[in-house]
């Protein structure tokens, strides 16, 4: 794949010699040229689809149920990656339109790039691999079985079907065999000759008939060999490209993508707020503070108002996240004038006044930053308003979860679980469902939207801008265990996002 910055090439061919089959196997790696606009847009729809499949997991819907399946599709059409939903939820139908052909495309690109990102550590493999998996099993699950047969035949997995005069002759050894299947799905189910190394799951769970080294896999298996050899394929081709991938690095265009997509915030953008402008006053932010502020916030607000002061980094936090909120330019200089004068009041002209109209756009580059989103405050270093689940220590995050009067026993002890296994996210959206009583809508991966979630739920009325009303949500408890994929939990699971650069204030220099 040749990027290139500015030249878009198209795919030229016939789709269904490119990608005859809505499902792939990803075997070989896309072969054209390549956009680094495009590349970046693909990363990024991968990342949601596997972010979301996560989420709606946490959430704790049972795994490959209708339930499960539908929330992942729903979720996807509400992201604006309908495309996606459709090509996921095909029935292997053969389409040749355009739409199928830009779909099966950008599903293999996008997988690669992924794959690319992921290769470098043997945590990020893991997640990367157990997130793929589950989307082809999704995948799989809704093939019809001409679409099965078509996959299978295209991807010429190595077996033969049994004859219904060969099934006649060891019907008994298929059912003596197989007992979690009755008498009538052995005579119903179509079966597969297989080597017996090739399906070793099966063999190891007695789920086969065995006869000369041969597997006799019957059509209802074949799922778990098909994720077997893709599982097998996504490893061996992780572990291939970790050179190629060392050589990446060092490219400016393309090193920094690949390093930070673990994690890159593909949440909702608070940059751009004008329709919230005023919607909030500087005289609330006290109640604000203490009914729907996530801990970090509260932090600053708290110390903002005890000691009139806020180091550089905790001044650019809170000023970016109450113009998030929808705090107008001119009051949040009256707030903050009121506030810095207190303290010193030489500098606040000097100084203090700047960083404010620098994070309104109105001096330096004249940019809409955004607010800091929680991956940037949990993976900044430490300074004033960073994430206190990961900064601070235990019995400082017990002392402020034990203040609340609507903590039980139980939260605290879920919380701190979180905090353990540096899911800090979670931690968060816990801590929101103690002080709420109810659950937010989502896992809590930006302070903005804490606040939204918070004040929907507070007030019953929507917020102007935000982006959903709360819905059901349940994060499971944390485990030291192993999901069915192999995946650890980790801190890289939870970690949501960064903004690439885009708000570095750079052009900012503290006098
Ligand atoms: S998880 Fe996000 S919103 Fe919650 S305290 Fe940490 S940084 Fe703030």
């Amino acid at each position: 794949m040749d990027i290139k910055r500015n030249t878009k090439v198209k795919v030229t061919g016939v789709v269904n010699a490119n990608y005859p089959h809505d499902l792939q196997f990803y075997g070989l790696p896309p072969d054209f040229d390549i956009t680094l606009i495009e590349l970046r847009r693909l990363a990024f729809e991968r990342l949601k689809i596997l972010r979301i499949i996560e989420e709606v997991t946490l959430r704790g819907r049972s795994k490959y149920s209708k339930e499960w399946t539908a929330a992942i599709l729903n979720e996807l059409r509400k992201q604006g990656l309908k495309k996606y939903a459709t090509l996921f939820s095909s029935s292997g139908a053969l389409g040749s339109s355009p739409v199928d052909e830009d779909a099966r495309r950008d599903d293999h690109t996008s997988h690669y790039i992924l794959r690319l990102s992921y290769c470098n550590s043997e945590q990020h493999q893991m997640w990367f691999m157990a997130r793929e998996l589950e989307l082809f099993r999704l995948r799989f699950g809704h093939l019809s079985q001409e679409g099965v047969q078509s996959f299978v035949e295209q991807n010429k997995l190595s077996f033969s079907v049994v004859s219904p005069s060969e099934k006649e002759q060891i019907f008994t050894h298929l059912m003596n065999c197989t007992p979690h299947m009755t008498s009538a799905a052995v005579e119903v189910s179509e079966y597969y000759k297989f080597q017996f190394n090739t399906v070793p799951d099966l063999v190891r769970n007695r789920r086969v008939y065995l006869q000369n080294g041969v597997a006799y896999v019957p059509s209802g298996e074949l799922l778990y060999v098909v994720l077997h050899m893709y599982r097998g394929i996504l490893a061996r081709g992780l572990k291939a490209l970790v050179r190629i991938r060392a050589s990446l690095d060092s490219d400016p265009r393309l090193g920094a993508l690949m390093s930070g997509l673990h994690v890159a915030y593909t949440g909702r953008d608070y940059s751009n707020t004008p329709a919230k402008e005023n919607s909030i006053l500087p005289q609330e932010l006290d109640q604000f503070c203490l009914e729907s502020f996530p801990p970090c916030m509260q932090q600053l607000h708290q110390q903002l108002r005890a000691t009139h002061h806020l180091h550089h980094s905790g001044r650019l936090r809170y000023i970016l996240y109450l113009k998030g909120l929808g705090l107008s330019y001119e009051h949040a200089m009256e707030f903050f004038r009121d506030e810095f004068m207190q303290h010193d009041a030489k500098k606040f002209e000097k100084e203090y006044s700047y960083i404010i109209n620098h994070s309104y756009g109105k001096v330096g580059a004249c940019k809409q930053y955004s607010p800091y989103s929680c991956s940037k405050l949990i993976t900044e270093t430490l300074g004033e308003g960073s994430c206190p689940f990961k900064f601070e220590a235990s019995n400082k995050i017990k002392a402020l979860l034990t203040s609340h009067d609507s903590h039980t026993p139980e939260y605290v002890q879920t919380i701190l679980q979180f905090v353990e296994a540096k899911q800090y996210c979670h931690a968060c959206t816990k801590y929101f469902e103690m002080t709420h009583k109810v659950e937010p809508g989502s896992i809590i991966n930006h302070p903005v939207q804490y606040f939204e979630e918070s004040r929907q739920i507070r007030t019953g009325k929507e917020i102007k801008g935000a982006a959903r009303k709360p819905q059901t949500t349940r994060v499971s408890v944390p485990s030291s265990q192993s999901d069915t994929s192999g995946t650890q939990r980790s801190e890289v699971e939870n970690i949501e996002s960064i903004d690439f650069g885009e708000d570095d204030f750079s052009d900012y220099n503290i006098s």
